[in-house]
């Protein structure tokens, strides 16, 4: 038996399985309860919001001989020719394709024969939008004044590009977004039923992912579930989409908050090595930024703002609180053009890591800002901060200036300690090697920072050397550029 997609085969049968668009249901419920049809409608609102779904149960609901609480039997001789696929008397027109004035008077032509089984002939007339404009007009004359037995359904995403002529003409529904809770209720549905293990998660990933459409959601569920069968996994939803991931960002930016230039860099590196696009990326920090916004100003109130489950919102919530909101605005602000600028990069890693950067030298900026006398910070936190700068300003000149080597060696050292006029910090002997080399090359940031020289006392142990040949292996390129 051939594979059918998720889609075609959850699509509900009845109102009782629509999920989401409730004013509309009930209304329509009513209608057919009380024999109220009305000759005309208009579905109107975003991609796989259930527009199609609903015109066909609403077509049979109204053909139905028994309906029960205003949706189709299912059991009755109409209900069971309509849904074996004999349709003669719910015709469904694709507007994109049958766009023409012809096909609108061939329509015309059909609405004039009488019902097969059904008591009424329904048209659903999917992306009416696209019809020409004497398409429309000649539309008009049968929607003005149709036949006791037809009813029209159009459908369409673009409401605006419909005549006002037509619109007064008909009844108006408005199809909104699904909520992503709305979504997982649908996914998690048909996970038991298909009797798939599920990671809440991963679910609630592949929902934020479909932005409110349930056929996006399904078929990227379909997806994840050809790649990984029987078991929806947050690694998967992960791989499919091509996305970081929520922990891994929130590491990322955790990182910087702490001002960890190494970890920061590694990890990015990682991801990037591993094939993720540093665009992709950029659109995740920036969305988990504003969520971390969002928390900072809102605090518990926000969980269900942003639907999160008790354990993703403490997460949200630690970093949030840890930060501070001027924290926060800063790294935004530093990596507020970056998409604009991956975009016509040729080098977005680059410019994606230096992006990063400078949001971590905003952040040690704004530190040293709020940490003016007076404030309780202990003096030798004030230094740790003002020694952190100086690497970081360090770095900063590294990156920009295309020093990749000095660049690495000075990531690996860590931290520097102001002792006099004199920066002081530890490395393995290659690191130091690389310093004492080149150190001409950084005397003029040293006189801006009013530091003498720059000493780094050799401490030999393996996990220092294990730190540098990865280094090494993360800026590889860059030393054979420079030799
Ligand atoms: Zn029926």
């Amino acid at each position: 038996m051939s594979y059918i997609a998720l889609y075609r085969k959850y699509r509900p049968q009845n109102f009782d399985d629509v999920v989401g668009q409730d004013h509309i249901i009930k209304a329509l419920r009513n209608q057919v309860i009380n024999n109220k049809v009305a000759h005309a409608y208009l579905f109107c609102g975003s991609r796989g919001t259930g527009k199609t779904t609903t015109a066909r149960i609403f077509a049979k609901a109204i053909n139905c001989l028994n309906p029960v609480n205003g949706s189709p039997c299912g059991k009755c001789e109409v209900c069971k020719a309509l849904s074996h696929g004999e349709q003669f008397d719910i015709i469904e027109i694709d507007a994109a394709s049958n766009n023409g004035v012809d096909d609108a008077r061939a329509l015309r032509e059909s609405v004039r024969f009488l019902p097969v089984i059904g008591k009424k002939k329904v048209f659903i007339i999917d992306e009416v939008h696209m019809l020409s404009t004497s398409a429309f007009n000649a539309l008009l004359k049968t929607i003005e004044e149709p036949p006791e037995h037809v009813v029209f359904i159009l459908g369409t995403t673009e409401i605006q590009k419909i005549p006002s002529t037509i619109l007064s003409r008909l009844m108006r529904f408005d199809f909104h977004l699904l909520a992503v809770s709305e979504i997982e209720q649908i996914i998690k549905k048909i996970l038991d039923n298909d009797k798939v293990v599920f990671e809440n998660d991963a679910v609630n990933m592949v929902a934020r992912a479909a932005e409110g459409s349930v056929r996006d959601a399904l078929s990227v569920l379909d997806a994840c579930l050809a790649y990984n069968p029987g078991n929806l996994t947050v690694s998967s939803v992960v791989d499919v989409l091509g996305i970081v991931g929520r922990d891994r960002v929130l590491e990322i930016i955790e990182n910087i908050i702490d001002n960890n230039l190494k970890s920061m860099l590694l990890s990015l590196d990682n991801l990037l090595v591993s094939g993720k696009s540093p665009l992709v990326m950029c659109k995740e920090l920036m969305s988990c930024l504003c969520d971390l916004m969002v928390v900072e100003t809102l605090g518990s109130s926000s969980k269900n703002m942003l639907q999160f489950d008790d354990a993703v919102f403490s997460k949200y919530e630690k970093i949030a609180k840890k930060s501070g909101k001027n924290i926060l605005l800063k790294i935004i602000d530093s990596l507020g053009n970056l998409e604009a600028e991956l975009r016509l990069s040729v080098q977005p890693k680059i410019v994606l890591e230096m992006a990063l950067f400078k949001a971590v030298n905003a952040v040690n900026k704004e530190e040293n800002i709020s940490n003016n006398p007076g404030s309780t910070m202990t003096e030798k936190k004030k230094d740790d901060i003002k020694d952190k700068n100086y690497l970081g300003q360090i770095l900063h000149f590294l990156r920009e200036s295309g020093k990749m080597q000095l660049f690495s060696a000075f990531s690996e050292v860590g931290s520097l300690e102001k002792v006099n006029d004199f920066l002081v910090g530890t490395g393995s002997i290659i690191t130091k090697n690389i310093i004492d080399s080149k150190k001409a090359e950084i005397f003029g940031v040293l006189k801006d920072l009013k530091i003498k020289d720059i000493i780094i006392n050799v401490e030999k142990n393996k996990k220092d050397l294990a730190e540098v040949s990865e280094l090494k292996k993360l800026f590889g390129e860059a030393f054979e550029e420079e030799e």
